[in-house]
C-alpha cells in the first residue's frame, strides 16, 4: 500500500490543544505515515534573532536555551503523564539543545555567522519539533520513529538557505529509510548538501520538504494540515463570505502562491506535478473523522462558470521602471541589467517591457539597491530610472482565463467604478492568471469590487 505524507506546519504547533488535535488526526489515519513537521510557531524567527544577539553577548545563549526548554517542558508535561518518561524525553531534548548551544558558541567566538552555520542553527527549530512529537506520539500509543534528513540522506544542491532537493541522489536511501510500517516523523525545511552540510530549503520550505518526500516515496497523497478552510475565492479578512474552492489544478495553486495566497509555499507543487500526486488541504481546527479534504490539488483542469477561482494579492513586489527611447527593442540591455542584478543576488521576479520602457518586478527589500546599481551601471540608453514602491499586485486566477473574453475587462470595469487606477495590466504571461498593479492604498477596495464582480450571484 502506498503511504500518505502528512505535513503539520508552525500554525498547527502553537498550543497544547494543537498537539492534541494532531494526535487525534494521526490516530484517525490509522495507517503508516510519513509526517513532516515545522518548527513550533515563531521559533525559526526566534532563532534568527538569537543569532544576531549572540554575536553581541554570550549570555543570550542561556536565555535562548531556557526559553526553548520551557516550551518543550510544557508540552511534555501536558501530553506525557509518567514522570520517568518525562525525564527521559527531557534528557533527549537537552542533548539536542546542547548541540544547538555549541553552534551558538561558535557564532559568539567567531563574531560572525557563515551561511552554513546559520542554516544549521535554524534547522534546530524543526529538529526539536520532530524529537518532541515522536516522544509524545509514542506515549500516546502511536508507533512513531524520528528520521532526520541528514541521516536518511535527503540530498540537496544549490545555494545555502535556499537549496533544492536532488531527487536522484536521495531516492534510494530515503525510500529505504521510510519503507517500514511505522509513523515516521521527519523535520522539514532542510536537507543535506554534497559536502554533508545542512542546507535550508528557503523560508516556509517545509511544504516543499513534504512535497519532496511525497515524490520520493511515490505517496498516495500529500496531506497538508492548516488552521484555515483551504483555498477560498479571496482573503476572508477582506471579502464577505468568500467561496471555498474544492478543486484546483497544480498551475492554479502555483500561481495563487506566487501572487500571495499563503496556503502553500510556492515550490510545493513543483515535485508533485509530474507524478500527479494530489495535495489535499485540511483544517486542523475542524478535523473530521472521515478525513475529507477541503481543497484537492491535482492535474485536473476544471473550468468553472465564473472561470476565475480566486482573487489574490501580494504586497511583496516593487517595480523598477526604466525608460529610454527604444530601450525595449535594443538588444542586450535587458541581459546586462539581469546579469548586474544577479551578481548582487537580486532576483528579478517578472519583467514587462514596451518600446520605451522596461519594468522589472523585484522584492521590496531589493528596490533601493537595484535602483542604485542601475543608476551607476553606465546604461546610456536609459534616460529615466523610477523606483515604484507602495504597490500591490492583485491577480485573478483560474483555468481557462485566456479562453474566455471579457475577464480582464470585468476586473478593470469593477475597479473603474470605484475610481481605482491600474498602473500596469498583465494577462497572457501565464495560462491561468492575469493581474493589475495598483497603489497599495487601493488594495482592499480593489479586491472587494473585483471579487464581487466575479462571484456575486454566481453559484460555484
Ligand atoms: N520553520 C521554517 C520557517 O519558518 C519552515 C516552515 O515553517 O515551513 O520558515
Ligand atoms: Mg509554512
Amino acid at each position: 500500500m502506498k503511504k500518505i505524507v502528512v505535513k503539520f506546519g508552525g500554525s498547527n504547533l502553537k498550543t497544547t490543544q494543537d498537539i492534541k488535535n494532531i494526535i487525534n488526526v494521526v490516530k484517525n489515519y490509522n495507517r503508516p505515515l510519513v509526517i513532516v513537521v515545522s518548527a513550533f510557531f515563531g521559533i525559526t524567527n526566534y532563532l534568527e534573532e538569537g543569532i544576531l544577539q549572540v554575536q553581541k553577548s554570550i549570555k543570550h545563549i542561556d536565555e535562548i536555551k531556557k526559553f526553548i526548554k520551557t516550551i518543550k517542558k510544557d508540552a511534555i508535561e501536558s501530553h506525557i503523564d509518567s514522570p520517568e518518561i518525562q525525564k527521559e524525553v527531557m534528557k533527549s531534548i537537552d542533548n539536542r539543545l546542547n548541540e544547538l548551544e555549541n553552534c551558538f558558541k561558535g557564532v559568539y567566538y567567531i563574531g560572525d555567522v557563515p551561511d552554513f552555520v546559520e542554516d544549521k542553527i535554524l534547522s534546530f527549530g524543526e529538529k526539536l519539533s520532530s524529537l518532541l512529537l515522536t516522544a509524545i506520539f509514542r506515549y500516546n500509543g502511536i508507533d512513531a520513529e524520528e528520521k532526520l534528513p541528514e541521516i536518511i540522506g535527503l540530498k540537496t544542491y544549490g545555494e545555502l538557505k535556499n537549496a533544492s532537493i536532488d531527487f536522484k541522489s536521495s531516492r534510494e536511501s530515503v525510500s529505504k529509510a521510510l519503507s517500514g510500517d511505522k509513523v515516521y516523523i521527519v523535520p522539514g525545511f532542510y536537507g543535506i548538501s554534497p559536502k554533508n552540510r545542512i542546507t535550508l530549503l528557503g523560508r516556509g520550505g517545509s511544504d516543499y520538504s513534504a512535497a519532496s518526500f511525497a515524490k520520493i516515496i511515490d505517496a498516495e497523497s500529500l496531506d497538508i494540515w492548516k488552521d484555515v478552510d483551504g483555498y477560498l475565492s479571496s482573503d476572508p479578512k477582506l471579502v464577505d463570505k468568500p467561496i471555498r474552492i474544492k478543486k484546483l489544478s497544480y498551475r492554479e495553486a502555483a500561481e495563487l502562491s506566487y501572487f500571495g495566497a499563503k496556503i502553500l509555499h510556492p515550490r510545493t507543487v513543483e515535485p508533485l506535478m509530474k507524478p500527479n500526486i494530489p495535495i489535499r488541504i485540511f483544517n486542523i481546527t475542524k478535523p473530521e473523522k472521515e478525513l475529507i479534504p477541503l481543497t484537492v490539488i491535482n492535474n485536473e483542469e476544471n473550468i468553472l462558470e465564473s472561470v476565475i477561482k480566486s482573487v489574490t494579492y501580494t504586497d511583496n513586489f516593487s517595480v523598477l521602471k526604466l525608460s529610454g527611447p527604444g530601450i525595449g527593442i535594443k538588444s542586450g540591455v535587458l541581459g546586462r541589467i539581469a546579469t548586474l542584478l544577479d551578481n548582487h543576488d537580486i532576483n528579478i521576479l517578472s519583467i514587462v517591457t514596451s518600446g520605451t520602457c522596461i519594468n522589472l518586478y523585484i522584492e521590496n527589500s531589493d528596490l533601493k539597491e537595484a535602483t542604485y546599481l542601475v543608476e551607476n551601471g553606465g546604461f546610456h540608453s536609459i534616460s529615466l530610472i523610477k523606483p515604484i514602491g507602495n504597490i500591490s499586485i492583485v491577480a485573478i486566477v483560474g483555468e481557462g482565463i485566456l479562453l474566455q473574453h471579457g475577464l480582464v475587462y470585468n476586473m478593470l470595469t469593477s475597479m473603474n467604478k470605484e475610481g481605482i487606477n491600474a498602473k500596469i495590466i498583465s494577462g497572457g504571461a501565464s495560462d491561468v492568471a492575469a493581474y493589475v498593479v495598483i497603489e497599495s492604498a487601493d488594495r482592499n477596495r480593489a479586491i472587494n469590487v473585483i471579487h464581487n464582480g466575479f462571484f456575486r450571484k454566481i453559484d460555484v
